[in-house]
């Protein structure tokens, strides 16, 4: 089997067999350690019973708002001044020049790279270790992926591998600072300039994490954001680009509004520019206008839970918690990830951590698989698309290229605890770290 044509499933069904055939290299666990009590997964009492708190959490003051627009009838932007509301209000927030409101974080990113002009026959650099909107929107576009591999210390795009993947059609990098923790952009920034790349960063799982003391969002051309259910900022569905360029800017605006004129987008007819219609409507808007009060306060608690979290479980044999870049000044961890050993429990899988820590009451996930060994890929460059914008040769090499052994490595290793999870105090991260240290203590009886 060629191992850079292998699958996705096949993937997954080797690793677990490497996973048997490396017991012989494990670090001997010693039986009874600390008098360790017996794994709620084996019967025993859970570390944690209280549950963790809901996710979104819901503002009664906000109702008298959302009723009004209701009764009003002016659901679109076109008739209400909500959604500019939001938009001035956000792009404050982040310390943006503006602040353009979308359906959702998806077609911010379609809107940020139509604006950019970034599309066939283009490739843009992204990171393997992504929800797959990222994935997908680049592929929407009709331009290459092209993967740069992801440093599994960091989780992030990693900066050294990606300047062996330009190519003369290498429009745009598009970094994502994924799990709400910045990429490393005084690098990526350095390489676009010199490259003259533009730069688009999914930051949508980034509200209000900062990087050298600027939002995630504000550092690249252009910014993309999303407010679905999930997120720190949600109303459902919803999403915006920011940018400081007010002519860019102005095209988007118009872009999204089926190409009316705005600011400096002018013409003889209504129409001057090919639009498309993205707006955001009103009681959306009206959503998160008061959600957007709790989001620093949250996100100044999620940060120091976190901080206080790595500092607790870092000594913890086989548990490695996630490097900050060197100019990280918040994350926003939309999700709290660590790496986890198997070496230093008794070689029990990861499979068996998760279920022994979610059994302690710390609910907990393995996070992205190999996507870009799934099938879209090659059903992507395989697209009627694809084989008309790009020379078969390209394709070829392309194929030949996509295996990311850091990506690989981070996929197996992994571990994500979820945002709300941090939306407690020190003793709920004190019960994590003594979860993770009682499975370590029990580590004997894992395997
Ligand atoms: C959520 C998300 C998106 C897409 O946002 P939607 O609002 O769900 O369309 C894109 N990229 C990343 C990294 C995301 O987490």
């Amino acid at each position: 089997m060629n191992a850079q044509r292998i699958t996705r499933r096949q993937f997954m069904g080797a690793a677990s067999v490497g996973a048997i055939a490396a017991a012989s290299g494990s670090i001997p666990a010693f039986a009874g350690l600390g008098g360790a009590a017996k794994l709620a997964v084996q019967g025993g009492t859970p570390v944690r019973a209280k549950r963790w708190p809901a996710w979104p959490i819901w503002d009664p003051a906000a109702e008298e708002r959302i009723l009004t627009i209701l009764r009003s009838g002016n659901w679109f932007r076109g008739q209400g001044q909500t959604v500019t509301e939001f938009e001035g209000k956000y792009a404050r927030l982040l310390g943006a020049k503006r602040c353009t409101c979308t359906v959702n974080g998806t077609n911010a990113l379609l809107t940020a790279m139509h604006a950019l002009d970034v599309g066939v026959g283009d490739e843009v650099i992204v990171s393997p270790y992504t929800f797959i909107a990222t994935y997908n929107v680049v592929i929407g576009s009709s331009a290459l992926p092209v993967f740069a591999d992801t440093d599994p210390e960091t989780f992030q795009i990693n900066p050294d591998k990606i300047e062996e993947r330009i190519t003369e059609r290498t429009r745009a990098i598009m970094p994502v600072h994924i799990l709400g923790i910045p990429a490393d952009m005084d690098r990526i920034n350095a390489i676009a300039k010199k490259h003259k790349l533009v730069v688009i960063e999914d930051a949508c799982q980034a509200w209000l994490a900062q990087y050298r003391g600027k939002c995630c969002g504000t550092l690249g051309d252009l910014g993309c954001f999303s407010f679905q259910n999930s997120k720190h900022l949600p109303c459902g569905e919803g999403g915006a680009v920011v940018g400081n360029d007010e002519e860019l800017m102005d095209r988007i605006h118009s872009y999204h509004n089926c190409g009316r004129p705005y600011g400096s987008v002018k013409g003889a007819t209504g129409y001057p520019i090919v639009g498309t219609n993205r707006r955001m409507t009103e009681y959306q808007a009206a959503i998160l206008l008061n959600q957007m009060q709790r989001l620093e306060a949250d996100t100044q608690r999620r940060w120091a839970n976190g901080q206080y979290l790595t500092g607790k479980i870092k000594d913890i044999p086989g548990i490695i918690p996630c490097k900050l870049y060197e100019g990280t000044t918040r994350a926003a961890y939309h999700l709290y990830p660590f790496r986890y050993k198997k070496e230093y429990f008794n070689n029990a899988p990861r499979a068996r951590f998760m279920a022994a820590l979610s059994a302690e009451g710390i609910p907990c996930s393995g996070g992205y698989g190999p996507q870009y060994r799934d099938e879209l890929i090659e059903a992507a460059l395989t697209s009627k698309n694809f084989t008309r914008s790009f020379p078969k040769a390209r394709l070829d090499q392309y194929r030949k290229e996509l295996h990311f052994p850091g990506n690989d490595q981070l996929c197996q290793e992994a571990v994500w605890l979820g945002q709300n999870m941090l939306l407690t105090e020190k003793a709920d991260m004190d019960d994590i770290a003594n979860a993770i240290r009682k499975i370590y203590d029990n580590r004997d009886k894992l395997a």
